[in-house]
């Protein structure tokens, strides 16, 4: 029996089939999940009930811009209103502005400040104390977020949203104090650089890809496929002892020293 076999899980952030929230869907799915997909507004909603269609199990499609605290708290109303609770949440947004992944650093204005850290870490809070509820009426559960290195190293116009992801992994160790009481595991994958939407707002990415195949231990860039398997270990019972912690996969990018 797969870990995920019969479990209901949350996922924020699926945008196109590139998306790294989309890879980790389509495991979990085909391991006998039943999902819940949130798209930010109308305009996507069209693009997720095409991938939605191709789940062997037609999830659940909600809207939700996770910086609106009336689509958080509308989102998670509907979802009590069901009795299935939830037992898993995967936090896959993340935003900055354009100007703000090529300027100076220096040159970063409040505004894009606080889009960047509202949007990719503080979401990651208002999504966790929403889903609490539900996953203690499932006896606990697992929340995934999605970070980068640059939380810890500076990449080249990776900047403002380095910043972000700090704040991000700082959260999820916080959260995994407050939460444990009640069961809630949760933990952040770092994953290396995938050719994405959000990857294709970042100037020179493929410059950055080239590094990591480059200097990599394992030689390779990853891809979705590698994260969603690792997911799937943080999701289910097999990490049922680890919480608070950020798991690099990134084929061994980080442990190298040149
Ligand atoms: P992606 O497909 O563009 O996913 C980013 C998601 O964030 C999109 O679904 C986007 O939704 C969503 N989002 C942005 N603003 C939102 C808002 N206000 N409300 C709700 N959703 C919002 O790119 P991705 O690379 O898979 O990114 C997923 C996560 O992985 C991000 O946290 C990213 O930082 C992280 N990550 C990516 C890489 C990489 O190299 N790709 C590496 C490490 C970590 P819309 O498109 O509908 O706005």
């Amino acid at each position: 029996m797969s870990d995920v076999q019969g479990r209901t899980g949350l996922i924020v952030g699926v945008a196109n089939k590139r998306s790294l929230a989309w890879a980790i869907a389509q495991r979990a799915d085909a391991a006998g999940a039943q999902l819940v997909l949130t798209y930010q507004n109308e305009r996507l909603k069209e693009n997720l009930d095409e991938l939605a269609a191709t789940l062997s199990r037609p999830p659940l499609l909600l809207p939700c811009d996770v910086s609106r605290d009336e689509d958080i708290a509308a989102l998670f109303d509907h979802l009590s209103g069901r009795s299935e609770g939830l037992d898993f949440l995967v936090h896959g947004a993340a935003f900055a502005p354009r100007e703000a992944l090529s300027a100076p650093f220096t040159q970063t204005s409040r505004e894009a400040f606080r889009i960047a850290l509202d949007v990719s870490a503080y979401s990651l809070i208002a999504l966790a104390r929403g889903a609490a509820p539900l996953m203690v009426t499932r006896g606990g559960g697992s929340i995934v977020t999605l970070s980068y290195l640059g939380s810890d190293r500076v990449f080249p116009n990776y900047n403002v949203m380095g910043v972000a992801k700090a704040a991000l992994e700082s959260s999820v160790r916080y959260l995994a104090a407050d939460l444990g009481t009640q069961g809630i595991r949760v933990n952040t994958i770092s994953a290396g650089p995938v050719k994405t939407l959000a990857a294709s707002g970042i100037s020179g990415f493929s410059g950055i890809l080239q590094v990591y195949r480059d200097r990599a231990a394992l030689k390779r860039n990853i891809d979705g496929s590698d994260v969603a398997d690792t997911a799937m270990f943080l999701l289910g019972p097999a990490s049922r002892g680890i919480t608070g912690e950020v798991l690099y996969v990134d084929a061994g990018y980080r442990v190298m020293g040149m």
